[in-house]
C-alpha cells in the first residue's frame, strides 16, 4: 500500500502546499534532505562572522556614521541595534519607518532602546494615502511578488521591505554611512545577507523591473520610495555600501534575544498578532497570505529554525497552523481601504 502523503514534513514543519516541496517515503521533505548538517552549519556561521567582523572593522569611523540601522521598535532588531553598539562599537544611526500600524508600545521600544543604547535615531513616516494604496494593491492584484519572494513573505511585507531597503540606502548614501544593518533572522532572507556588498547602480540597474512594477501598480508616488535618484547615486564616493544581518552570524533561541533587550527596558506589544513585535499589520498579510497561497508566510523560516534547533517543532506547528482571521483585523482593513471580507471598498 502507497504511503498517504503527509501534511506536513516529519521532521521539520514545511506542508505539503509549500511550492515545490518533495517528501521521501518516510514523509521527509525535500529541504530538510537538502539541508547542510549542523556541524557543517556552524562553520558556515562562523565564516559568515568573520566576513562580517572583518567588513565591520574596515569601515568603522569612515563616515558621518559607521552603519544606518534598519530599526523597527521589534525584537530582532534591537537586538542587532545593542550588539552593533556594544560588542562592535559602531557609530549607529537608528532609523524606524513608521508604516502607520507600528504598535504603540513598539514606538516606546524605539526610543526606549535608542536611549539606552546612546544611539542618534531618526523615525520617517511616509504618507498613509501612499501606504494604503501599496498595501491595498499588494493583497488585491495579482502577482504583485515574485514566486520566490512569495516563499519568505507576505505581499504586505515584501511590498514594505523592498520599500525600506530603498529607504535605508537612501539614508546611508545621505549620511555618508558604509554599512547598512538589518535584524533578518536565519530563514527569512538567504544567508547570503549576512554581508553583501551593494555596487549600487548595478543593484538599481537589476531591481529597475520590479520596482517599475511598483510604480505601475502603488502610482506615481512609488517613484520616491522604490528608486534612488541618479543625482544621489552619483555623489557617492565609490558606489558601493554593504549590508550587514548580524543575527545569520549568530545561532540565539528568542529567549536570549528576549532577556537581551528587556535588560534595556523593551517591552512586548500585546496588539501585533503572534509573528510581530512591531506591526499591527502583519496578520493582514498573513490571513490572504494563507488564502491566496495555502501556506502560512512564516513557514519556511521556522522550518529553517526547527533544523537548526533553535525553535521545538511543536511550538512551531502551533505557530504556522494558528492562521489569523480577518473578521478580527477589521480596522486594518479599514485602513488601507478593504472591506471586513477582504475585497476592495469603492472609491
Ligand atoms: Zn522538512
Amino acid at each position: 500500500m502507497a504511503a498517504e502523503l503527509p501534511v506536513t514534513c516529519t521532521r521539520c514543519v514545511l506542508p505539503a502546499t509549500f511550492p515545490g516541496i518533495t517528501f521521501d517515503a518516510a514523509g521527509v521533505c525535500g529541504y530538510c534532505q537538502d539541508a547542510a548538517t549542523a556541524g557543517s552549519v556552524a562553520v558556515a556561521r562562523q565564516q559568515l562572522r568573520a566576513r562580517m567582523e572583518a567588513v565591520i572593522a574596515a569601515s568603522r569611523g569612515q563616515g558621518a556614521y559607521d552603519c544606518i540601522v534598519a530599526f523597527s521598535g521589534g525584537k530582532d532588531s534591537s537586538y542587532t541595534l545593542q550588539s552593533l553598539v556594544r560588542t562592535y562599537q559602531l557609530r549607529c544611526l537608528a532609523v524606524t519607518i513608521d508604516n502607520g500600524f507600528l504598535s504603540e508600545q513598539a514606538r516606546t521600544n524605539c526610543t526606549t532602546v535608542t536611549s539606552a543604547l546612546g544611539v542618534d535615531f531618526l523615525m520617517f513616516r511616509p504618507a498613509p494615502t501612499f501606504m494604503a494604496r501599496m498595501y491595498r494593491t499588494s493583497v488585491t492584484a495579482g502577482g504583485v511578488q515574485s514566486p520566490a519572494a512569495i516563499k519568505r513573505a507576505s505581499a504586505i511585507c515584501n511590498s514594505c521591505i523592498s520599500m525600506i531597503n530603498t529607504l535605508m540606502v537612501t539614508f546611508a548614501i545621505q549620511h555618508e554611512a558604509p554599512l547598512i544593518a538589518g535584524g533578518y533572522i536565519g530563514g527569512q532572507v538567504p544567508k547570503d545577507m549576512a554581508v553583501l556588498d551593494l555596487n549600487l547602480i548595478q543593484q538599481e540597474r537589476m531591481r529597475a523591473p520590479q520596482q517599475e512594477r511598483y510604480t505601475q501598480l502603488f502610482g506615481p508616488a512609488a517613484g520616491h520610495f522604490f528608486f534612488i535618484r541618479q543625482s544621489l547615486l552619483q555623489q557617492h564616493p565609490n558606489g558601493h555600501v554593504t549590508v550587514i544581518n548580524p543575527m545569520l552570524t549568530v545561532a540565539l533561541r528568542e529567549e536570549e534575544i528576549l532577556t537581551t533587550i528587556q535588560a534595556l527596558g523593551w517591552q512586548p506589544s500585546q496588539d501585533t498578532g503572534r509573528h510581530s513585535s512591531n506591526c499591527r499589520l502583519n496578520d493582514v498579510g498573513i490571513a490572504f497570505h494563507y488564502r491566496q497561497h495555502g501556506f502560512h508566510p512564516y513557514v519556511l523560516e521556522l522550518a529553517e529554525q526547527v533544523r537548526a534547533g533553535l525553535m521545538d517543532r511543536a511550538e512551531a506547528l502551533d505557530r504556522v497552523q494558528h492562521i489569523p482571521d480577518l473578521a478580527t483585523l477589521t480596522p486594518q482593513l479599514a485602513q488601507i481601504g478593504l472591506r471586513p471580507d477582504g475585497t476592495a471598498a469603492p472609491d
